[in-house]
């Protein structure tokens, strides 16, 4: 099977599961979890941020981003097609107790006055708006990058009303490798960033959230707790979330190049739509438009060829590259989507 439905289906190579099994471990709630403590060191160091913690997946990460910064009854500013608004079942409303004030993004990305339209007035009646989130790189959008200037404005525009931010960096370090600019850059625009080690880094599980705050770390600290997100002997995870650290970042390149590639060669099959100049990172986005085919018709053809997408509604479908796809496999899913769409031009061999 070659599996495009996401970058989280990922499966730990042999290496990572050699480190797992050979980590040093101990009681992470006292602390004493010596692969933990230094994965914490090391993912805090990556994005020039004092300290970290070891959640076990990337919608804790933000959700305790938000619990630990904005009050029951205020509002978050978000995009309208993010991670938080559509893909963590309400946590922040049923958890937080906050209200989502969302902003409709260009491929997922907002400016400077559209966030600046969105901070309510400082009145008796008016809500407070206590926490600005941005996604980067943004899922729904298509894996789209933010530039820097941008966050650099809605920074400007937050502390001006003395707002702090969160940024959802899932997938950061696909941001990193593509745009060149650091991920200490990007975060340092932040209070608390998280990232995921378990999509195209390759771990199994995990992922970090980093703050310079020692008040905000408190408060994170105490709400892991609370959400029961607080493990133990989580020093085998931590110890993939190392190896994928230090041997998968800079070959999400690869990734990138392939979904180039994939967006290239789905763009000469006429009953297919894509534009691969929006495609900057990983994740692409295409419309079949089939008189044959359903799209879940489509889907299911596709996978009795052995090639796994995703529908996303409508005429939509979603592929994803990751560390276990090849250069080799992206030219055969191109081959076959021609071949299930029954256009022989589109295949190259
Ligand atoms: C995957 C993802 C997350 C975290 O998802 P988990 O399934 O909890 O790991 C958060 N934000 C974005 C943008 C994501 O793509």
């Amino acid at each position: 099977m070659i599996d495009l439905r996401s970058d989280t289906v990922t499966k730990p190579s042999p290496a990572m599961r050699d480190a797992m099994a050979r980590a040093d471990v101990g009681d992470d709630i006292y602390g004493e979890d010596p692969t933990v403590n230094r994965l914490q060191e090391v993912g805090a160091a990556l994005v020039g941020k004092r300290a970290a913690l070891f959640v076990p997946s990337g919608t804790l990460g933000n959700q305790l981003s938000v619990r630990a910064q904005a009050e029951p009854g205020r509002e978050v500013i978000v995009e309208g097609q993010s991670h938080i608004i559509r893909y963590e079942q309400g946590a922040a409303a049923a958890l937080a107790g906050v209200q989502l004030h969302w902003i409709c993004g260009k491929q997922g990305l907002i400016t400077a006055e559209q966030v600046q339209a969105a901070i309510r007035p400082k009145d008796p009646y008016s809500i407070q708006t206590a926490l600005i989130c941005l996604e980067n790189t943004h899922n729904a959008g298509g894996g789209t990058i933010y530039p820097l200037a941008t966050i650099q404005a809605i920074r400007t525009m937050a502390n001006a009303h003395g707002i702090p931010m969160h940024l959802d960096g899932a997938r950061l370090f696909n941001a990193v490798v593509a745009s060149g600019v650091s991920a200490a850059e990007y975060a340092r625009h932040f209070e608390t960033v998280t990232f995921c080690l378990s999509k195209g880094l390759g771990a199994p599980a995990g992922a970090l959230i980093a703050t310079d705050d020692p008040d905000v770390m408190q408060r994170l600290r105490r709400f892991r707790r609370m959400y029961g997100g607080a493990m133990r002997q989580s020093g085998i995870l931590a110890a993939a979330g190392l190896y994928a650290l230090e041997h998968h970042r800079a070959r999400l390149s690869e990734d990138h190049a392939n979904a180039k590639r994939l967006a290239t060669r789905l763009q000469q099959i006429p009953a297919v739509t894509i534009d691969p100049s929006l495609v900057e990172t990983n994740i692409l986005f295409f419309d079949v438009h089939s008189t044959k085919f359903s799209i879940p018709a489509f889907v299911a053809a596709l996978k009795q060829e052995g090639v796994l997408i995703n529908a996303v509604g409508g005429s939509t479908c979603r592929a994803v590259t990751h560390l276990d796809v090849s250069a080799e496999d992206i030219e055969q899913a191109a081959d076959h989507v021609a071949h299930v769409l029954n256009d022989e031009a589109g295949a190259s061999h």
